[in-house]
Protein backbone atom coordinates (compact mmCIF):
# COMPACT_ATOMS: atom_id res chain seq x y z
CA UNK A 1 0.00 0.00 0.00
CA UNK A 2 1.60 3.78 -1.14
CA UNK A 3 1.33 5.63 1.84
CA UNK A 4 -1.47 8.59 2.76
CA UNK A 5 -2.13 11.64 4.90
CA UNK A 6 -5.38 11.62 6.38
CA UNK A 7 -5.12 15.59 6.37
CA UNK A 8 -4.09 15.38 2.77
CA UNK A 9 -6.75 17.12 0.72
CA UNK A 10 -5.49 14.80 -2.32
CA UNK A 11 -5.06 12.02 -0.33
CA UNK A 12 -9.10 12.76 0.41
CA UNK A 13 -9.33 12.99 -3.42
CA UNK A 14 -7.96 9.59 -4.38
CA UNK A 15 -9.99 7.60 -1.66
CA UNK A 16 -13.13 9.08 -3.15
CA UNK A 17 -13.69 11.17 0.14
CA UNK A 18 -13.63 14.19 -2.08
CA UNK A 19 -15.40 15.13 -5.21
CA UNK A 20 -13.04 15.91 -8.48
CA UNK A 21 -13.60 16.12 -11.52
CA UNK A 22 -11.27 13.21 -13.00
CA UNK A 23 -9.55 12.77 -16.16
CA UNK A 24 -7.55 9.58 -16.07
CA UNK A 25 -6.44 6.91 -13.86
CA UNK A 26 -4.60 3.89 -13.36
CA UNK A 27 -2.83 1.75 -10.97
CA UNK A 28 -0.29 5.03 -9.82
CA UNK A 29 -1.73 7.67 -10.81
CA UNK A 30 -5.02 10.27 -11.11
CA UNK A 31 -5.37 13.01 -13.01
CA UNK A 32 -8.60 15.67 -12.54
CA UNK A 33 -9.08 19.23 -13.40
CA UNK A 34 -8.03 22.43 -10.78
CA UNK A 35 -10.54 23.90 -8.54
CA UNK A 36 -8.63 27.48 -9.24
CA UNK A 37 -8.08 27.17 -13.14
CA UNK A 38 -5.51 29.90 -14.25
CA UNK A 39 -6.95 29.01 -17.85
CA UNK A 40 -9.56 26.93 -19.28
CA UNK A 41 -8.27 23.14 -19.55
CA UNK A 42 -5.77 23.65 -16.33
CA UNK A 43 -5.95 19.64 -14.69
CA UNK A 44 -3.48 18.42 -12.27
CA UNK A 45 -1.82 14.83 -12.36
CA UNK A 46 -0.80 13.01 -9.22
CA UNK A 47 0.45 10.22 -7.33
CA UNK A 48 -1.95 7.99 -5.78
CA UNK A 49 0.24 7.52 -3.00
CA UNK A 50 1.30 10.91 -0.75
CA UNK A 51 4.66 11.96 -1.01
CA UNK A 52 5.05 15.31 -0.07
CA UNK A 53 7.99 16.44 -2.95
CA UNK A 54 9.33 14.63 -5.93
CA UNK A 55 12.52 14.04 -4.64
CA UNK A 56 10.85 11.79 -1.87
CA UNK A 57 9.01 9.73 -4.39
CA UNK A 58 9.98 6.46 -5.89
CA UNK A 59 11.21 6.57 -9.69
CA UNK A 60 8.84 4.27 -10.39
CA UNK A 61 5.57 6.28 -9.53
CA UNK A 62 7.42 9.25 -10.85
CA UNK A 63 7.58 7.75 -14.15
CA UNK A 64 4.19 6.58 -14.04
CA UNK A 65 3.36 10.18 -13.50
CA UNK A 66 5.58 11.33 -16.31
CA UNK A 67 4.24 8.47 -18.78
CA UNK A 68 0.85 10.57 -18.82
CA UNK A 69 2.02 13.72 -19.18
CA UNK A 70 2.27 13.75 -22.64
CA UNK A 71 -1.15 12.11 -23.87
CA UNK A 72 -3.16 14.50 -20.90
CA UNK A 73 -1.62 17.51 -22.39
CA UNK A 74 -2.14 16.80 -25.88
CA UNK A 75 -5.56 16.15 -24.60
CA UNK A 76 -6.19 19.94 -22.32
CA UNK A 77 -4.83 21.91 -25.58
CA UNK A 78 -7.07 19.98 -28.25
CA UNK A 79 -10.26 20.31 -26.36
CA UNK A 80 -9.50 24.00 -25.31
CA UNK A 81 -7.80 25.16 -28.49
CA UNK A 82 -4.68 26.45 -27.30
CA UNK A 83 -1.48 26.49 -29.04
CA UNK A 84 0.66 26.04 -25.79
CA UNK A 85 1.39 25.25 -22.69
CA UNK A 86 3.42 25.25 -19.25
CA UNK A 87 4.18 22.14 -17.34
CA UNK A 88 4.46 23.41 -13.33
CA UNK A 89 5.64 21.10 -10.41
CA UNK A 90 6.40 23.10 -7.08
CA UNK A 91 8.19 21.29 -4.35
CA UNK A 92 8.77 22.68 -1.08
CA UNK A 93 8.72 26.21 0.74
CA UNK A 94 9.37 28.88 -1.22
CA UNK A 95 8.35 26.86 -4.33
CA UNK A 96 4.78 28.03 -4.15
CA UNK A 97 3.40 24.80 -3.44
CA UNK A 98 0.29 24.96 -1.54
CA UNK A 99 -0.76 21.36 -1.55
CA UNK A 100 2.17 19.24 -0.21
CA UNK A 101 0.98 16.05 -2.14
CA UNK A 102 3.34 15.75 -5.42
CA UNK A 103 1.30 16.98 -8.53
CA UNK A 104 2.12 17.99 -12.20
CA UNK A 105 0.20 21.45 -13.12
CA UNK A 106 -0.87 21.17 -17.13
CA UNK A 107 -1.61 24.90 -18.32
CA UNK A 108 -2.87 25.39 -21.62
CA UNK A 109 -2.05 28.96 -22.80
CA UNK A 110 -5.28 30.31 -24.62
CA UNK A 111 -3.50 33.07 -26.11
CA UNK A 112 -2.50 34.93 -23.08
CA UNK A 113 -0.04 33.45 -20.76
CA UNK A 114 -1.44 33.17 -17.59
CA UNK A 115 1.86 31.49 -15.24
CA UNK A 116 4.39 34.61 -14.69
CA UNK A 117 7.33 34.03 -12.71
CA UNK A 118 10.31 35.96 -12.58
CA UNK A 119 13.50 34.39 -14.30
CA UNK A 120 16.67 36.63 -14.07
CA UNK A 121 19.43 34.27 -15.58
CA UNK A 122 23.14 34.35 -14.31
CA UNK A 123 26.05 33.39 -16.22
CA UNK A 124 27.36 29.85 -15.14
CA UNK A 125 30.66 30.19 -14.13
CA UNK A 126 33.40 27.49 -14.92
CA UNK A 127 35.29 27.32 -11.77
CA UNK A 128 32.04 26.85 -10.29
CA UNK A 129 30.10 24.86 -12.78
CA UNK A 130 32.99 22.10 -11.91
CA UNK A 131 32.54 22.01 -8.33
CA UNK A 132 28.50 22.05 -8.47
CA UNK A 133 28.70 18.89 -11.35
CA UNK A 134 30.84 16.99 -8.68
CA UNK A 135 28.74 18.25 -5.91
CA UNK A 136 25.88 17.02 -7.40
CA UNK A 137 27.08 13.99 -9.42
CA UNK A 138 28.55 12.77 -5.61
CA UNK A 139 25.02 12.86 -4.60
CA UNK A 140 23.64 10.50 -7.39
P1 LIG B 1 0.47 24.28 -5.77
O1 LIG B 1 0.50 25.75 -5.47
O2 LIG B 1 1.46 23.88 -6.84
O3 LIG B 1 0.58 23.44 -4.52
O4 LIG B 1 -0.96 24.01 -6.41
C1 LIG B 1 -2.03 23.42 -5.75
C2 LIG B 1 -3.19 23.39 -6.69
O5 LIG B 1 -4.18 22.51 -6.20
C3 LIG B 1 -3.87 24.77 -6.90
O6 LIG B 1 -3.81 25.11 -8.28
C4 LIG B 1 -5.29 24.51 -6.42
O7 LIG B 1 -6.25 25.21 -7.17
C5 LIG B 1 -5.43 23.00 -6.57
N1 LIG B 1 -6.41 22.39 -5.68
C6 LIG B 1 -6.51 22.52 -4.34
N2 LIG B 1 -7.55 21.79 -3.87
C7 LIG B 1 -8.12 21.19 -4.94
C8 LIG B 1 -9.24 20.32 -5.11
N3 LIG B 1 -9.98 19.91 -4.07
N4 LIG B 1 -9.54 19.89 -6.37
C9 LIG B 1 -8.80 20.29 -7.42
N5 LIG B 1 -7.72 21.12 -7.32
C10 LIG B 1 -7.39 21.56 -6.10
ZN1 LIG C 1 -1.64 13.31 0.03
Amino acid sequence: MPPTDTDCVFCKIVAGLIHCHKLLENEHVLAFLDIGPLSPGHCLVIPKGHWATLDAMPAEVAGACGSVLPTLAKAARSAVNAKAFNVLQNNGPGSGQAVHHVHFHIIPIDGERKLHFQWTPGQLDPTQAAHLCQAITRQL
